[in-house]
């Protein structure tokens, strides 16, 4: 099992499932932002998304086939690529300020091509950042660097760089916001301004009201945790509970490797039940996530997080393993009377 190659390859795929998907705008590039709409017709609505972080694809493809394979009477809403830029790769994006696409065979072509066709604004040992046509370019991940000549001079600007995992085959998308934060495309869901990738997911929250919120990622180490968001209601607090419980327990039983006992994603994380942590957004700054949102919002979100140092198709069944576990405590919830409580 391989990722997609190319964006264009999973609009594909999912035409060729027999899907129409809606397009929610379209990204800079104008490459179509979509989600498709599967599932049966009871509300709450379910909601499933993937791929802000464009290097994170085993959760695109875990996004793409759970459209198909979820098996509810639920509205099932699923945008699999919240960056279709990213997901082309950094050549792509390279691309679209260059007369044509570059070759690169890997990253170290990234620094002598940006120092050769951009305007260099910044230039410290290895790394290298610079300005070409409409977006600008990075040799490493700059993320929260908040002082510096050059996030002045890029306010408002998006900022691609390619990961050593998995290489220039994909792009991670930064934004440097007007007050000059370097942020990336899970923010700014409760900002006015916002880049159109967060504000098309906004848009169809708005419209479908979802229940339940699954944002699919993968981290760097070799181990699965998700996090989950604290509740306004003391009912859904209980079955954001429950639902946790059950699905680190799915994917305890699968045999995959959970989180070490001593290990905590930030200091904006509390931990719950083993290899679960709650994240708590104010603590953390930068504004809300999409799982901040939807919890703050409208309901039960979770984000999940496999290990990308695991083999792709073993992260791919992860991931669908907690989805699939949490769709069904869901399902279970709306089950009976409105009042059941677990
Ligand atoms: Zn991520």
């Amino acid at each position: 099992m391989q990722p997609f190659d190319r964006y264009a390859d999973l609009l594909t795929c999912i035409q060729d499932n027999g899907h129409t998907p809606q397009i929610l705008g379209r990204a800079p590039d104008g490459q179509p932002i979509v989600a498709v709409k599967s599932g049966g017709d009871k509300t709450p609505a379910i909601f499933i998304s993937a791929g802000s972080h464009a290097t994170e694809q085993a959760g695109v493809s875990a996004a793409c086939a759970l459209i198909d394979e979820i098996e509810t009477e639920h509205q099932l809403y699923t945008i699999p690529s919240r960056d279709p830029i990213g997901m082309n790769g950094l050549a792509y994006a390279l691309g679209l300020s260059l007369d044509t696409t570059p070759n690169l065979g890997g990253l170290d072509d990234v620094a002598p091509l940006l120092k050769k066709r951009g305007e260099v604004l910044y230039r410290e040992s290895a790394t290298v950042v610079a300005l070409i046509g409409e977006y600008s370019y990075a040799t490493s991940n700059l993320y929260n660097h908040r002082v510096g000549d050059w996030v002045e001079a890029l306010k408002g600007r998006r900022l691609f760089f390619a990961a050593s995992n998995p290489g220039v085959e994909c792009a991670y998308t930064l934004i440097i916001t007007p007050a000059g934060e370097v942020l990336h495309l899970n923010r700014f869901h409760d900002t006015p301004w916002a880049p159109v990738e967060p504000r098309c997911t906004r848009d169809l929250m708005a419209a479908i009201q979802p229940g339940l919120t699954l944002d699919l990622h993968e981290h760097g180490g070799d181990f699965f945790w998700f996090s989950a968001r604290h509740q306004r209601t003391s009912s859904d607090q209980q079955w954001e509970e429950a639902m946790a419980s059950e699905m680190i327990a799915a994917v305890a039983a699968s045999g995959v490797a959970l989180a070490p006992s001593d290990y905590l994603p930030g200091s904006f994380f509390t931990q719950g039940p083993h290899s679960v942590f709650w994240l708590n957004p104010r603590q953390r700054g930068e504004g809300l996530n999409l799982a901040d949102f939807a919890a703050h919002t409208y309901g039960l979100a979770f984000t999940i997080e496999t290990g990308m140092e695991r083999p792709f198709a073993e992260r791919v069944h992860t991931a669908k393993i907690a989805v699939q576990k949490a769709v069904e405590v869901f399902e279970r919830r709306h089950a009976g009377c409105s009042s059941a409580t677990p």
